[in-house]
C-alpha cells in the first residue's frame, strides 16, 4: 500500500507531535509515524517533567533560558491541565560557591524573571525538611509538566486539525529522488513532499536512512522516583551542573535526578547502579530524609544533544538549545534536534516555518494561542494519554498506567 501526503513527521515524542500539530493547523496534509506501540515512547516519557523557568540555564545559555521562560508561560496558558504550579527554588548549601549563586541570580534578573531572594527561614517554611546546611535560596517560576498528558493532548489537537497518526510504524528506509521522498515502514510506504526528522536521540539514525549525516551525541540520565510527599517546589541545587542536583515534587512522590553519561547506541546502553546511588545521595544533601525514602521506580532518559562537527566532546558543556537542519544531501528532509520538553512548541514552530516556506504555504503559526484539547481537565487528559498509549514512566504515578 502506498499513501500520498504533503508532510511526514517521523516520530511521536513531544517534538514530533508538536510539529504535526503546527503543520496540520496551517493546513498541511500531515502524517506522523512512530515506531512504538504508543506515543511518548522515547525521552519525552522519561524526563523529570520540569516546566523550566530557564533559571537552570540562565548564565550559561541565556538564549535557551529565554525560550524556556517564554514557553513556560505559553504552556501554562494552552495546557493548564498538563501543569502543576509548584514553583521552584534554587538552594545554596554550605560549601557551594557564593559567586555562582550571585551570577545565577543576576542572570535570572537579566532575563526579566524577577527571582525572589529568600531568607533561610523563608525557604524552610516552604520546604520544612530542607538541609541544615542551607545558606541561601531564591524562588523562580519553575513548574511540573506531565509529559503523558502534554504529548497526548498535542497529538489529539494534531488529529483534530486533520493529521494522521500511526504507531507501530518504525521507519526502515527513506528514498529521496526527483523532488519526492518515499518513506518505508514495515508493510507500508508513504510518498511525501517533505519529511521532518524529529527523532530526538535517534535523529542521527533516522537521517542516515536517507543517506544524510547528523551529528548527535546522546547522553543518558537516570531518574529515581521515591515515596515522599510534601516537597512543595522543584528544588535545584545552586552550583555548576552536576549529578543529583534536582528534586521534582509529584504528589505522593518526588522524582530525583540525574546523571550525564555519553551513550553510543540509543537502543542499547548500560544502566548502572552508581547512577541511582549517586543521585539519591546528592539529592539527600538538599533534603536529608530522601536518603531513607523508598524507591518506587527508576528510569533512564537520553538527551537528544546535537553535536555538529565543530563542537568538542565536552559533555554538559554542549548547548541544550535546538537546531533546525536542512540536509543538502537529502533535499526535502529537515531535522529538528536538541531543545527540551519545555521548548518543544517553539522548536516545532521553527521547523514548521521552514517546511511551510518550502511548500509555499503562507499561514501563520497558531500553536501558542489555541488551547490544547482537554486543557484544564486532568480526567479527559488521562483518557487521551491512555488512548494514545502515551503513559510513560515520568508520570505514571500521576496519570496512572
Ligand atoms: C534525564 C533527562 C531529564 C530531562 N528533564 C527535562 C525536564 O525536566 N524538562 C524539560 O523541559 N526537558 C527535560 N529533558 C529533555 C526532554 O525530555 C527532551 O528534550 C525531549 O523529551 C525530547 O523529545 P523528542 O520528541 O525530541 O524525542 P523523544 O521523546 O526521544 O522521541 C523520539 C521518538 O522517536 C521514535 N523513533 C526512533 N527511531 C524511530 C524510527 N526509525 N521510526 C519511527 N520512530 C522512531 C522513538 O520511539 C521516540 O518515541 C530531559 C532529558 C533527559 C534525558
Amino acid at each position: 500500500m502506498t499513501d500520498r501526503t504533503e508532510a511526514v513527521v517521523i516520530v511521536g515524542g513531544v517534538t514530533g507531535v508538536g510539529v504535526a500539530r503546527d503543520l496540520a493547523m496551517r493546513g498541511v496534509d500531515t502524517t506522523l509515524l512512530e515506531r512504538g506501540s504508543g506515543l511518548n515512547a522515547g525521552t519525552s516519557g522519561r524526563s523529570h517533567g520540569v516546566l523550566h523557568s530557564g533559571a537552570r540555564y540562565a548564565e550559561a545559555d541565556p538564549e535557551g533560558a529565554a525560550d524556556c521562560l517564554r514557553e513556560n508561560g505559553i504552556i501554562r496558558e494552552i495546557a493548564a491541565g498538563c501543569v502543576a504550579d509548584s514553583g521552584g527554588l534554587f538552594l545554596r548549601l554550605a560549601g557551594d560557591d557564593p559567586e555562582y549563586f550571585e551570577r545565577k541570580l543576576d542572570a535570572c534578573r537579566d532575563l526579566g524573571m524577577e527571582p525572589e531572594l529568600l531568607a533561610t527561614d523563608e525557604v524552610r517554611e516552604r520546604v520544612p525538611e530542607v538541609s541544615d546546611r542551607l545558606e541561601a535560596g531564591f524562588a523562580i517560576p519553575d513548574g511540573v509538566v506531565y509529559p503523558s498528558r502534554l504529548v497526548a493532548a498535542t497529538a489529539a489537537s494534531a488529529r483534530e486539525h486533520g493529521a494522521t497518526i500511526y504507531t507501530d510504524a518504525g521507519v526502515t528506509d527513506i528514498e529521496v529522488a526527483a523532488g519526492r521522498i518515499t518513506i518505508h515502514t514495515d508493510g507500508a510506504e508513504i510518498v511525501a513532499d517533505t519529511v521532518v526528522n524529529a527523532a530526538g536521540p535517534w535523529a542521527g539514525e533516522v537521517a542516515s536512512l536517507a543517506g544524510a549525516r547528523l551529528g548527535m551525541r546522546p547522553t543518558r540520565g537516570v531518574m529515581v522516583a521515591v515515596e515522599r510527599s510534601g516537597i512543595g517546589p522543584v528544588l535545584n541545587r545552586c552550583r555548576e551542573p552536576a549529578d543529583g542536583d534536582i528534586v521534582v515534587p509529584h504528589g505522593e512522590q518526588a522524582v530525583l535526578g540525574t546523571t550525564s553519561v555519553a551513550v553510543d547506541d540509543p537502543d542499547d546502553f548500560e544502566r548502572e547502579d552508581w547512577e541511582v546511588e549517586r543521585t539519591l545521595a546528592e539529592c539527600a544533601e538538599m533534603v536529608p530524609s530522601l536518603a531513607d525514602a523508598t524507591v518506587q521506580r527508576t528510569y533512564w532518559g537520553l538527551r537528544p544533544l546535537y553535536e555538529p562537527d565543530e563542537v568538542g566532546r565536552e559533555g554538559r558543556g554542549i548547548s541544550r538549545d535546538f537546531a533546525v537542519v536542512a540536509h543538502d544531501t537529502a533535499p526535502g528532509l529537515v531535522s529538528v534536534v536538541g531543545g527540551k520538553l519545555t521548548t518543544h512548541r517553539r522548536m516545532a514552530e521553527a521547523v514548521a516555518d521552514r517546511v511551510c516556506e518550502d511548500l509555499g504555504v503562507d499561514e501563520p503559526c497558531r500553536t501558542a494561542v489555541e488551547p490544547l484539547p482537554g486543557a484544564g481537565g486532568p480526567e479527559r487528559l488521562d483518557e487521551l494519554a491512555r488512548e494514545f498509549g502515551a503513559v510513560g514512566p515520568a508520570d505514571s504515578d500521576v496519570v496512572g498506567e
